[in-house]
């Protein structure tokens, strides 16, 4: 029996799951993937939104603004990558330097710091790339960049080293509730609970609904996206540039990222299936379309990869968060800036099960402390010597675009919550992510996780259930393989 389970594995689940774990708890995450950070936390514009946008008054506003705050201190004890960069909303004429002076006054309210509505030479002096249509912008130097894919592991992670348990393939389908327990059923598993967190994205509003809560909904948004190889990118832009948002829409960015890559989109296209994850021709063609405008000269010759994200779009326009039940606390149409409040949504999701008659009692030993998962990057030439005199496989290169060695990948299937299928290793590794996608490394990425995990390559998986890669062998015997 747990103290609390927390239904998903994504970026909100992650950050309750580690606050939580500072309290004397018996806590589970179960996720329905194979992995954390599979959902809506996997494919975002990774911006720390620094909260001009949010009306002020929402949760989304309170929530953005405390998340940005905090977020570069949790960054910097998980190890995450997390760079303060900036962000510049380009305007394009009067109508939008008005609309500019609105955000302004907004995020003055919201309590962002540091803003400011700059002119067209202001805007230069910054970045010299913007296109000559641009006339005015707003400047946030709090907006940052952080690695989701980061974030969410190593929250997991962290809460896991602190006691957690994580268990994967779990696909919440009944909840039932006796004598203040809930049971949690996914095929013939089951798990008790005396406090439920459901942090299920998208299907956050079915969840609720099993036990008696139909007040919302949540359908998804498709946005889709367009990323540069980052040898053609080193001086195109820094910065996360938006456009002036309009009655028509927010319009895509164009923004760095902490991979080192520039990233184009998203789309914004209401859909009604929730599995939906294809990229389309006519999201790419209004991706380049708009950022041509942002920045002279992108090198759309330059794209390795397109790829969808869903946003979990709540029902009354604002996060919806509140118990379903006694006891059962919901996260629901955790759209953006969902990624930027989440360690904020951690700390109150603390304060509303303690609310909900959780005793909340602080572990004296609780470490918020983790190695970071790109140590072995950081070190100078003599000591990666070393690390590889101890330790021979960090000498091993595996995937050449990224520079990721055979120890790295070991290290992030050895390390909580442990990697467990190709695109588990690419999101904690990277290994995958560089101009060839995976060509050349995928094969030698199968053969260390078939080894380290001690099953046979035909079971190892691109992204679990039936994602498999290797269907049989070709030629002939077992030492052919
Ligand atoms: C295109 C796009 C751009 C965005 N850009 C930004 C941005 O720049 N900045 C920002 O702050 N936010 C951004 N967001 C929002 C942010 O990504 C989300 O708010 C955040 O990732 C939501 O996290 P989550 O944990 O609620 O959901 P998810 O990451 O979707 O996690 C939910 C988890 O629940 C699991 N699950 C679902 N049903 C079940 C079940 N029955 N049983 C067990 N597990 C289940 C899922 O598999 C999933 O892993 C963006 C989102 C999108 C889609």
């Amino acid at each position: 029996m747990f103290d609390v389970c927390i239904i998903g594995a994504g970026v909100v689940g992650a950050m309750c799951a580690r606050a939580l774990s500072a309290y004397k708890l018996n806590i589970c995450v179960v996720e329905r993937a194979n992995d954390v950070c599979t959902g809506a936390s996997r494919a975002n514009s990774a911006i720390v939104h620094a909260g001009f946008d949010a009306k002020p008054g929402t949760l989304k506003a309170r929530f953005n603004v405390a998340g940005s705050k905090m977020m570069e201190q949790v960054c910097r004890e998980l190890g995450v990558k997390y760079v303060r960069n900036g962000s510049l909303v380009l305007g394009y004429g009067d109508e939008d330097k008005a609309t500019l002076e609105e955000l302004y006054e907004r995020g003055v309210k919201n309590g962002v710091e540091g803003l400011a509505v700059l002119d067209r030479e202001g805007v230069l002096a910054l970045e010299p790339n913007v296109t000559e249509e641009v006339t005015c912008a707003l400047w946030a130097p709090t907006g940052a960049i952080v690695s989701p894919f980061g974030l969410c592991d190593a929250g997991l992670g962290n809460a896991m080293d602190n006691g957690a348990q994580f268990i994967r393939n779990f696909e919440v389908e009944r909840i039932e509730s006796a004598d203040g327990v809930y049971t949690l059923y996914a095929g013939d598993q089951k798990v008790e609970a005396r406090f439920v967190v459901n942090a299920a994205g998208l299907y956050s509003d079915k969840i609720a609904a099993m036990v008696g809560d139909e007040s919302f909904d949540v359908h998804p948004r498709r946005g889709e996206y367009m990323v540069l190889d980052k040898a053609y990118t080193p001086s195109l832009t820094s910065y996360t540039l938006f456009s002036t948002p309009t009655p028509k829409g927010k319009g895509i960015l164009v923004t760095a990222t902490t991979g080192g890559n520039v990233m184009l989109g998203p789309t914004a296209v209401d859909m009604t299936d929730k599995e939906d994850l294809d990229t389309t021709a006519e999201g790419t063609a209004s991706i380049r379309e708009q950022s041509a405008r942002y920045i002279k000269g992108i090198p759309f010759g330059g794209v390795i990869t397109s790829f969808t994200g869903l946003r979990a779009v709540g029902s009354t326009g604002d996060f919806i968060i509140h118990a379903s039940a006694p006891g059962f606390i919901t996260f629901g149409g955790i759209e953006s800036p969902g990624l930027t409040s989440a360690p904020a949504l951690g700390e109150y999701c603390v304060e509303l099960l303690g609310n909900e008659g959780l005793v909340l009692e602080k572990k004296e030993n609780w470490n918020p402390i983790r190695k970071p998962s790109g140590w072995y990057r950081k070190l100078d030439d003599d000591q990666k010597n070393e690390v590889i005199a101890k330790e021979p496989a960090y000498g091993n290169m595996v995937c050449r675009c990224e520079e990721v060695t055979e120890g790295e990948i070991v290290y992030a299937i050895r390390t909580n919550p442990g990697a467990r299928d190709v695109d588990g290793v690419k999101r904690r590794t990277r290994s995958g992510m560089g101009r060839c996608q995976g060509g050349f490394c995928s094969s030698i990425v199968v053969e260390i996780l078939s080894r380290e995990l001690g099953i046979p390559y035909e079971q190892v998986t691109k992204s679990g259930g039936g994602s498999i890669i290797n269907y049989g062998r070709t030629k002939g015997g077992k030492d052919n393989a």
